[in-house]
């Protein structure tokens, strides 16, 4: 096997998350590699149209152009991109962790950093992926633009959709469908939003109902609607369809050493179980986990992809910068340990 190349960290994923947890550790002299397995880096995050809530940017920036001003900056201090490589294994040796990729490159860093985000469930009903940004959203919505006057289609019978429902009802004039393929709003909805729900006029929850496709002259304007108990489909104008049918973390690969909660996001710190910090403390001769740091030692994790963490780019942002604070202390802790 040839030599792997050596980093002081090894980044996995270039979504804002890695991107800023790269650049701030170029900048504090941490040799970093970042490896993206996308067609494109930015993660979710290049793929929204316009990001309004992130400081900075008050008049809105689309995530492609974030994103790409997160790449520069991370170059500007000399990361190294490989990609596009899946990373499909992750391991501990003596030097540090060993990153493989689908290609069959191997990189190692005394440090590796896992930022993998999560996707979200795409909903398969005709024309939706070609309507995606063009009207059909997915995640949440922007949290300063303006839905007066709009036609918007919310689909999901979650809190993330009911939650959703209920901020597009605020606008002036906006008229909401909920659309929920299930019988009843109460199967998955807590109770507080099923009420808010019910008191207001501009929400109409349509149960046993699903969209089957949509329609329009280059943007969004029609769907069609079908009810699963008249098995009537009919077409409705509209605006806006956001979807919330779940999120899946992008953490299948990972070997089972790296703990996970019941939905697969990657747990760290405070949050492992009592039972896997003593095992890792055992590996560690005592040393407690860092607040990123997973089960498998000089492993961390930081954005979506972390367990308890609400998604949004600048909560990814930072989570990335506050993993490398972390990296650092570890480092320093690995070097006095070498000098004794
Ligand atoms: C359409 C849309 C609009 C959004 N709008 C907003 C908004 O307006 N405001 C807001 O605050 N938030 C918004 N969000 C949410 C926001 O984009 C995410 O919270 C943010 O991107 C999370 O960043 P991250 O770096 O943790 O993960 P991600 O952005 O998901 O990045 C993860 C990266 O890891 C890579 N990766 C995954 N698996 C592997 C692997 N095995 N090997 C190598 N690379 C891998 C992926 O290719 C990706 O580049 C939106 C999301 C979507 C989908």
């Amino acid at each position: 096997m040839s030599t792997p190349e050596r980093h002081d960290l090894v980044v996995i994923g270039a979504g804002p998350a890695g991107l800023n947890a790269a650049l701030t550790a170029q900048s504090e002299r941490i040799k970093t590699m970042v490896v993206d397995g996308g067609v494109r880096v930015g993660g979710q995050a290049a793929t929204s149209s316009k990001i309004e809530n992130y400081a900075g940017f008050p008049d809105g920036i689309s995530g492609h152009d974030l994103t790409a001003l997160m790449v520069k900056q991370a170059l500007k201090f000399n990361t190294t991109f490989m990609g596009p490589s899946r990373v499909t294994d992750v391991l501990p040796v003596e030097e540090g962790m060993l990153v493989c990729t689908d290609e069959g490159e191997k990189y190692l860093g005394q440090v590796a950093l896992l930022t993998t985000g999560v996707e979200y469930k795409s909903l398969k009903a005709r024309n939706m992926s070609a309507y995606t940004g063009l009207g059909v959203n997915y995640g949440p919505a922007p949290i300063a633009a303006d839905y007066s006057d709009k036609k918007v289609i919310v689909i999901g019978g979650a809190n993330s959709a009911g939650q959703a429902a209920v901020n597009f009802s605020a606008f002036q004039a906006c008229e909401v469908d909920l659309i929920i393929r299930a019988a009843s709003i109460e199967e998955k909805m807590s109770g507080y939003l099923i009420d808010q729900i019910a008191e207001r006029e501009n929400i109409n929850v349509q149960t046993s109902t699903e969209v089957i496709g949509v329609d329009g002259n280059g943007t969004l304007n029609k769907a069609t609607l079908y009810n699963n108990g008249t098995k009537e489909a009919r077409d409705v104008d509209v605006d806006e369809i956001f979807v919330f049918i779940g999120s899946i973390p992008k953490t299948l690969w990972l070997p089972d050493a790296v703990l996970r909660d019941e939905k697969g996001f990657v747990m760290s710190g405070v949050d492992l179980p009592a039972e896997q910090r003593e095992e890792f403390m055992k590996q560690t001769g005592g040393r407690p986990p860092f607040g990123h740091e997973t089960s498998m030692p000089g492993l961390f994790v930081a954005g979506d992809v972390r367990s308890g963490i609400p998604k949004r780019v600048n909560i990814a942002t930072g989570d990335g910068a506050n993993a490398v604070v972390e990296i650092h202390s570890y480092r320093q802790l690995l070097l006095e340990s070498s000098q004794k």
